[in-house]
Parts: structure tokens; sequence; C-alpha cells
């Protein structure tokens, strides 16, 4: 009796009931989202003007695992109105928000980008090795310190989330959508819309984020874009335009010092992506005794058709860096005379390379290294 009164209490004075809510499903950071909500935006709901309210009220959010790739999150208006948001983009962002604090923590300026490296091939349908390490175990960092850390990651993650959730919020709130068919001009309106709106009700009562938020986001989709650039990778969507619109007018407002850095970083990175600097960037980091990134430098050496430099530092990140996907490219180097070795010897050690490859879990071995043959013809 006394049960069924505090729910039916509860029930009565639950935020729940002005209507927006998260709906319940099987992906796995539907939780996280639904605390978030749940703590942060339904007390506020209330706060807001009330044609806002009456626009968020029918709104349903649903985390949800079978979005497509390229969207974070999307905005669906209508007799029921939805807020879907990718689990595989906030596991990503989990992911990345750890990086961050590791990279921070330790100096290291470029862990998420070797982090990721491993993240992009455990999330490939074309791998199926061991279970990957989360940053924290991947960094060798002792327990005690990865407890600070990681607290300090779930407040990065909170402010990246809210800027999904708040961002999507802006869309019903200033009915503001668009189909694919729209002229990209009237896109880009919509999307301000969205934003200036999510922006305000931040300021107003979320100043307690960290600024950093969509930050985050940009950078893990700058990850990803670099990772299938440089493998030559269709897998995963290609998001450059996106970055480009969405990093600047973040970084224009940036007062913080973290935030600065950040936003240098990623700057800095990207006009290396979009120059021809980027194999002077990996020389300079091997000479500072950064040992994965002899892997991308191969890789763009590869691209440049220079064969046997490209080889032995392929070789080298297998050797010394421990790039696992590295055997893959050393199979394909002995087998085509780059190594030592030449053939016919080198067709043993191109067996061993490749066989320890498919033992890593890179199933597309044969497949990748017939692929290489036919990219690269050799004369
Ligand atoms: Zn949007």
């Amino acid at each position: 009796m006394k049960l069924s009164y505090i729910l039916f209490l509860a029930a009565l004075l639950s935020p729940v009931a002005s209507g927006l809510e998260v709906i319940d499903s099987d992906a796995k950071h539907s939780k996280l989202v639904t605390e978030l909500v749940v703590k942060k935006i339904l007390p506020i709901l209330n706060k807001l003007e009330i044609s806002d309210q009456a626009a968020l009220a029918p709104v349903k959010i649903k985390v949800v695992t079978n979005l497509i790739a390229s969207d974070i999150a999307l905005s669906i208006d209508g007799e029921l109105p939805r807020v879907l948001i990718s689990n595989q983009f906030i596991e990503g962002l989990d992911a990345y928000a750890e990086a961050y604090t590791v990279a921070v923590h330790k100096s290291s300026p470029n862990f998420p980008e070797h982090y990721f490296h491993q993240y992009f091939w455990h999330t490939h349908p074309d791998y199926s090795g061991i279970a990957l390490d989360s940053p924290m175990n991947f960094s060798e960092l002792p327990p005690s310190q990865q407890e600070i850390l990681l607290k300090r990651k779930e407040k990065l993650l909170e402010s990246a989330l809210m800027d999904i959730v708040l961002h999507e919020l802006g869309h019903h709130a200033e009915n503001a959508f668009y189909s694919y068919r729209t002229s990209y001009f009237v896109k880009k309106d919509m999307e301000l819309l969205a934003d200036e709106w999510a922006l305000n009700v931040r300021d107003d009562f979320f100043a307690e984020l960290d600024p950093i938020g969509r930050l985050l986001s940009i950078a893990y989709v700058f990850e990803r874009d670099r990772w299938s650039m440089l493998s030559g990778d269709v897998n995963y969507p290609r998001m450059i335009t996106w970055i480009a619109d969405n990093a600047d007018p973040v970084c224009e407002d940036a007062v913080e010092d973290h935030v600065r850095k950040f936003c240098e970083q990623l700057q800095n990175d990207l006009s290396i992506y979009f120059s021809g600097k980027a194999e002077q960037a990996y020389r300079d980091r091997i000479e500072q005794g950064d040992e994965y990134a002899s892997f991308p430098l191969a890789q763009i050496l590869l691209k440049k058709s220079r064969y046997h430099l490209a080889c032995s530092y392929f070789k080298e990140s297998h050797d010394s860096g421990n790039v696992k996907r590295a055997a893959v490219y050393v199979a394909w180097c002995y087998l085509n005379g780059f190594l030592k070795p030449s053939p016919p010897d080198a067709q043993i050690l191109a067996l061993t390379k490749s066989r320890a490859a498919m033992m890593y879990g890179y199933t597309d071995t044969t497949r990748y290294i017939e692929s290489l043959n036919q990219n690269y013809r050799i004369q």
C-alpha cells in the first residue's frame, strides 16, 4: 500500500509527465542518455519559453543501434516527433573523451591517433581478433591515476552528449527541419537555428558544463576521417565538410585555456590533413621517438609509389611500433621484392607475415594483399 502510494506520488511529481522522455532501448548507451535527460534537461523544461515547451513536450528520444554511420543524431518532425541518437557514435565519443584525458595527462597529443588506429580496426567488419583495450588500459597508466582520469572523462562525455541532445532539441524548438533534397544553404540555416537555440539554453542553464563539448565530437570524426583516408578504407563515412563547418565557429569563441589548446591541436591537424604536409609531420614525429608514426608515414609513401621506403617503414612499425596491421603490408612487400631477401626466399616470409596478420584478426588479409597488387601495379 505504502509503496504504491509512493509510486503514485512519484508519477505525479515526476517531470516525465511534461512529455519529453527517452524511450528505453537495448542500445548500450540508452541508460546514459536517459540519466542525462532526467537529471539535466527535464528539470529546466518549465523554465523555457511556452512555445519551446509546447514544441518539446511530444518529443521522444531514442538511442538506436541501426542509425546509418554518417549520422550522429537525427531529428524527425510530424505526428511522432523523435530524436534518434546513434549508439555507435556515443561509443566512439566515449572512447575519444577517455583518450583525450589520457593525452592531456601524459602530455602526449598524438595518443588519440595511435589509440584510434586500433579502435577503427576493432569496430571494422573485416576484423575479428581479440577484444579492444580501453584507452586507459592501452596507455598502461597505473590504476590510481586511471580512477581520477575516468571521473574527468565522465564530465567531458556528459558535456559532449549534452551538446548533441540540445542541438537536436533545438531542431524541434525552432521547427528547423529539412529533407535530403533541401539545398545546402537552407540546410545550413536550419543547422544554425538549432545551434543557436542549443547554445542559448546551454548558456542560461548549464554553465557548469565543460565548454569542450562539441569539439570532442569534431575531433573524433576527424580521427575517423584521417584513419579512412590513410588506409583507403570505405567502411566509415567521410565527413570532412561537417568538420570544417563546425570546427571554426566553436574555436572562434574559445576562451578557456584547455579549449584553446584543443583548438590549436585540431586546427594544426586539419591544416596538415588538407595539405601535403602530412609526410613531413610524421617524419618529425619519428625523429621525436613516436614509433607509431612510421605506420601512417608508410601509408603515405605507398600512395606516392615510393615502395622501397614505404616497405621499410611498414616493417619498422610492425617490428618496433607493434602495429599489427602492418603485417598485411609487410607480406605484400616481401611478395613484391621490396624487402630483403628477394624472391623466392621472400615467399616464405610473405606467407609467415600474412598468416600472422590473419592470426591478429584481419580477415581481409588475402583480399587486401590482392587489392594492393591491383592498385600498385609494379613495373
Ligand atoms: Zn542538426
